[in-house]
């Protein structure tokens, strides 16, 4: 009994914290000051997956932060990787020529600056929104400011060590003689081309394959080049591990797509050790985030971009779908199906209000900015019917079910829920839950009985005297029951006539928002008396 009891008391205990703060309170055994760091390729338009990653290293800052911890947080762009497919909405004819190259190197598709710039702009215009503020850095600048030599020379010098490390840890067998480095071609530019074919401490040897890639053509040069110049760079493997080195990391994970046995982390974290004699940084590994439904995926085959999310929803909704689960829990977001955006309205603004430690503290790591305002806002679906009901004022309803006047903190929530109401209403909402009043009779009414008929002109003396929707609403129900209608029977009545449909909103709300003269016309015209 005491032994089912204390396990109980420790279960709770790791419950009520929450992860990032756990890695935060582990690492601070250490005394020592911290350094997140997340990279991203910018190869095109970032997919929504990598706006997880930026999150969950920007929730180990802020607990770092929070508890205290000297810490930085910097972000690197890749810039310096080719492009090594081309994106579908770029034109073929302008691009192709670039593959292979550097994407720093290829001119941006609107503008100046760099093809690099331009993506990577637009991805840090997206995670600033949602509260994540990391230093960038550039690749290809860390290699310029000659960040990264004494780290190139130690692998250069090492290569074979590095590719024992490699065969060993993934088991896939190098080429011999394998040499750490690739330089970028003088003749034509392109980087993916070149194979490295001699180090002699000062200058790597190196040609320019023709066939080394399907994807892109090498123009046979053969050259020289100076590892320390920043027109080349090493392989991934040994540039990741050579980066936590140089800037002193000591916090950075992966998608679980690199945390394999024996991928790209395993290897990263052996040459890191063996090679740069540092002790790798903290690892937390995270699942896919994935966005599924097809009227998201715009580009065929390359998934739903991190800017196209931030549309249609709040920046705090989007944080807290990725605050929410255990960076190991796998997300799959699909708006289209019929409750998935009301519900996550409804999760948010439930955790708002929690005093559950847990949800409390996922609520608080999901705001975009410091202050956290106290605000009413009616539930999501009871808008969605709202928004489409014709002249309605939104905020007296809103006043009415809050059962008080709005703030002006409550009125700015309104306008901000109304807004991505609208949204979900134009692009993801099933047919069901949409409705439009008739200008003229719909010809839906045709099957109405006789009994349903008569209900209808009985429902014309009730709305002139109506004035309460929830008295009106008991009124109609009770008049349908007392001439032996179903409550089914009695609704569909009032729906065929307005909404030419089965279905609809709460009848009362809708009878009231309309004017009573037009609606009393209409019920008379439905029951066959004009
Ligand atoms: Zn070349």
């Amino acid at each position: 009994m005491v032994v089912s009891l204390r396990i109980r008391a420790s279960y709770s205990y790791t419950k009520s914290m929450f992860w990032a703060d756990k890695i935060a309170k582990e690492l601070s055994k250490s005394k020592k000051a911290q350094l997140v760091d997340d990279a991203k390729t910018p190869s095109g338009r970032v997919h929504v997956g990598a706006l997880r990653g930026v999150t969950i290293h920007d929730l180990v800052y802020k607990a770092l932060q929070e508890a205290k911890i000297e810490s930085r947080y910097t972000f690197i762009f890749d810039d310096l990787d080719p492009m090594d497919s081309l994106p579908v909405y770029l034109p073929k004819k302008k691009f192709e020529r670039y593959m292979g190259v550097p994407l720093e190197n290829i001119p941006s598709p609107e503008g100046r600056g760099s093809y690099a710039g331009y993506y990577a702009d637009e991805f840090i215009r997206v995670f600033n929104k949602l509260g994540s503020r990391p230093e960038i850095l550039w690749s290809s600048k860390l290699y310029k400011d000659g960040k990264l030599d004494t780290q190139i020379k130690l692998a250069l010098d090492a290569a074979d060590k590095i590719q024992e490390i490699y065969e060993k840890v993934s088991g896939s067998k190098r080429p011999k003689d394998y040499i750490p480095f690739q330089p970028i071609c003088e003749e034509c530019g392109k980087i993916s081309t070149t194979s490295a074919t001699g180090w002699n401490g000062k200058y790597v040897s190196y040609e320019c394959l023709e066939n080394k890639v399907s994807w892109a053509k090498g123009c046979g040069h053969k050259g020289k080049e100076d590892p320390f110049s920043g027109r080349g760079k090493m392989p991934f493997r040994v540039e990741w591990p050579a980066k936590w080195v140089a800037l002193g990391v000591t916090i950075e994970g992966e998608g679980k797509d690199h945390a394999s046995k024996g991928g790209t982390r395993d290897t990263a974290d052996a040459i890191c050790r063996e090679i740069f004699g540092y002790e790798p940084p903290y690892d937390v590994p995270y699942e896919h985030f994935l966005l599924s439904g097809k009227k998201m995926s715009s580009s065929k085959g390359v998934g739903v971009s991190a800017v196209e999310v931030a549309e249609i929803l709040p920046p705090e909704i989007l944080r807290f779908l990725m605050v929410r689960p255990r960076p190991m829990q796998h997300i799959d977001f699909n708006p289209e199906l019929e409750y998935t955006i009301p519900k996550i309205f409804d999760d948010f603004d439930f955790a708002r209000v929690s005093k559950e430690a847990d949800l409390a503290r996922i609520y608080e790591l999901s705001q975009v900015e410091k202050e956290t305002k106290k605000y009413f806002v009616p539930r999501f679906r009871d808008l969605v019917n709202l928004v489409q009901m014709p002249n309605i004022d939104l905020a007296t309803q809103a006043e009415e079910i809050k059962g008080s006047k709005l703030t002006a903190e409550d009125k700015q929530a309104l306008k901000e829920r109304v807004k991505y109401v609208k949204i979900y209403l134009e692009r993801f909402a099933p047919e069901e839950i949409k409705f439009t009043v008739k200008d003229n009779l719909p010809l839906e009414v045709e099957p109405l009985t006789e009994k349903q008929k008569k209900l209808l002109i009985n429902i014309v003396n009730l709305v002139d005297k109506a004035g309460d929707p929830e008295r009106l609403q008991n009124d109609i129900y009770q008049t349908g029951k007392v001439m032996g209608l179903s409550s089914s029977e009695t609704f569909k009545a009032i729906y065929l006539s307005l909404l030419g449909r089965e279905s609809g909103p709460k009848a009362a709300w809708l009878v009231l928002s309309l004017d009573k003269n037009f609606v009393k016309k209409r019920f008379e015209e439905a029951a066959g008396r004009i």
